[in-house]
């Protein structure tokens, strides 16, 4: 008996523990990478608004990739990195 309820009590501060590590871990990822760009659409998957880090073209007018699709598609030009989204 004894023995069963110190395991219940172990076993439930470890699980608040892993809460508390695991919310700290969504604030760090918030803070630092989720920038949403307002009214700025992907001209690639069309996804709007960009979250994250968005590409403009340098070249192009009006022409802007998400992080995404940066990564995975081909575009001729250089891509100027935006993590600011006051910047147009
Ligand atoms: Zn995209
Ligand atoms: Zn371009």
């Amino acid at each position: 008996m004894t023995n069963e309820k110190k395991q219940t009590k172990g076993n439930k501060l470890k699980c608040k523990k892993e809460g508390i590590q695991k919310l700290f871990k969504e604030i760090k990822v918030q803070k630092c990478k989720k920038i949403v760009h307002n009214r700025v659409e992907c001209d690639n998957c069309h996804v709007a608004p960009i979250i994250g880090i968005r590409y403009k073209c340098l070249i192009c007018r009006n022409f802007d990739f998400c992080e995404k699709c940066e990564n995975t598609v081909e575009h001729a030009h250089a891509f100027l990195k935006i993590r600011d989204s006051k910047q147009n």
